[in-house]
């Protein structure tokens, strides 16, 4: 039978098995030429059905050939590692194929949304007045804070577009989503501000302020300010107690993307990162990124929840036929059909509590932590990141990162990526896959050393 649900997921374990042996045994996929990907898989479609055998192994090649994201030798990304609680949650939100749009079609789905949405602003210090959604992304995230911002220097700008000489800020470190967004809110990529970090990659507080007094004297209308927790390449956090009091005098929307770094809010120990977190106007973080739920798992909250109703309701007379607005999540989103992608979150939640979540972000700083005595305490590296971050930046005797990145991936050893601030390029290390171990860093920096050294003569130099 073709479509056999029970038949399914039968093959369905029996090729996850297979693969998760795979994984432990080659933690590193062969990569394959994209020119030749067709020649090596069984990609391509026929007017016949495939079935049987033909069928699942075309399945198996596919998983055992793609890319081991949640692999022990995967540092490539800001994502990594799978919790298992969070992956029987998705599964069982693709069974339940519930849509977030209303009450009427998602039910108690809905009420697991707003449980994390509420329990998250109460994290942040925000009140009853708060709310949330749950985006595609962190850079959707970002793109939602920016239209709220926009509609609220005037409501009027959803109807007739943009007449204000409107200008945002940003750091020069944020993520590149910001330039995106300006281009589809309407705002123009040159009409944002990118602010000087210090030395540390946080914004420069007296460069934002100063910028904005000029741009005030010019007669231009400063309206928001994306600040980062976590920047992609250093993971530096920006002083948003400081940024709130400027933004607040200013009327500007104070905007956090904490994709990377935000997952600190649940850790004692580490959410002075931060602190102030409260005087933002909104505020968001990946659940996909350091505490390992699937791809993917963004929270964005706001303080106000009207400035996310004003700015994505719509009458929609053949969908919202019952139930108050608060309960018809699509009021407040940007997509019709949404998937659920909270249940993931709330079943791993659920399952480890509050503090299970505080216990993978501070080890994740654990492993960051040792990396970087590891890198400080051996004079073959160079440290170019700071304390309290997840982003171990370095460069190993004088061997080009680029070129030590890419070849380490084009010879199946390693998967890892280069950064770049101001005049320096480096290996990133990122240290946020909850699951290793400080022996499996240790792992990382051996594999590195071995290849580099036995390829000594056909890697690059800086010069
Ligand atoms: C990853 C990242 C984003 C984008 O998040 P996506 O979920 O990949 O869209 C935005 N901001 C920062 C700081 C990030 O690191």
């Amino acid at each position: 039978m073709l479509n056999n649900i029970k038949e399914d997921l039968k093959v369905f374990n029996e090729l996850i098995e297979v693969f998760l042996e795979d994984e432990k045994l080659n933690p590193i996929s062969d990569n394959i030429k994209s020119s030749d990907i067709k020649e090596v898989l069984n990609i391509s479609l026929q007017n016949e059905a495939s079935i049987g055998v033909e069928f699942t192994s075309a399945l198996r090649d596919l998983m055992l050939k793609s890319p081991k994201s949640s692999s022990k030798l995967f540092f490539n990304q800001l994502f990594g590692g799978r919790h298992s609680k969070a992956v029987l949650g998705d599964l069982l939100a693709v069974f339940l194929n519930n849509s977030m749009a209303t009450y009427k079609i998602a039910g108690p789905q809905v009420a697991i949304e707003k449980e994390i949405i509420s329990k998250v602003c109460k994290m942040s210090g925000y009140d009853k007045n708060a709310g949330g959604t749950f985006p595609t992304g962190g850079s959707m995230s970002n793109f939602m804070s920016l239209v709220m911002a926009r509609d609220k220097v005037n409501i009027d700008i959803k109807y007739r577009g943009i007449n204000e000489k409107l200008i945002a800020y940003s750091s020069e470190n944020s993520h590149y989503s910001i330039a995106k967004n300006a281009s589809f809110t309407g705002l123009g990529k040159d009409n944002v501000r990118y602010i000087k970090s210090d030395e540390e990659g946080r914004i420069n507080i007296d460069a934002f302020k100063n910028q904005v007094d000029d741009d005030i004297a010019n007669g231009f209308l400063p309206f928001y300010l994306n600040a980062t927790a976590g920047t992609t390449v250093l993971c530096a956090f920006d002083n948003v107690e400081e940024l709130g009091p400027i933004c607040k005098k200013n009327n500007i929307w104070l905007h956090l993307d904490g994709a990377f770094g935000g997952s600190v809010i649940f850790s004692k120990k580490y959410n002075h990162l931060i602190k102030g977190i409260a005087q933002t106007d909104s505020f968001c973080f990946n659940a996909h990124k350091t505490l390992g739920a699937p791809l993917s798992t963004s929270i964005l909250i706001v303080k106000d929840k009207h400035d996310l109703y004003n700015s994505f309701n719509n009458d929609a007379t053949y969908l919202y036929q019952t139930h108050d607005d608060d309960f018809n999540l699509g009021q407040t989103s940007i997509e019709c059909g949404r998937r659920n992608n909270a249940l993931k979150f709330w079943t791993m939640w659920k399952a480890i509590g509050t503090n299970g979540i505080a216990k993978i972000v501070e080890h994740e700083f654990s492993l960051a932590d040792n990396a970087r005595n590891y890198v400080n305490s051996n004079s073959d590296y160079t440290l170019y990141s700071f304390k309290d971050s997840l982003s171990v930046c370095f460069n190993y005797k004088d061997f080009d990162p680029e070129d030590l990145c890419t070849k380490l991936y084009e010879s199946n050893t390693l998967m890892v990526g280069f950064g770049h601030f101001h005049e320096n390029g480096f290996v990133r290390l990122v240290t946020i896959n909850g699951e290793n171990t400080h022996e499996d860093i240790k792992n990382f920096f051996n594999v590195l050393e071995k290849f580099a050294n036995e390829n000594t003569y056909s890697l690059k130099r800086i010069s």
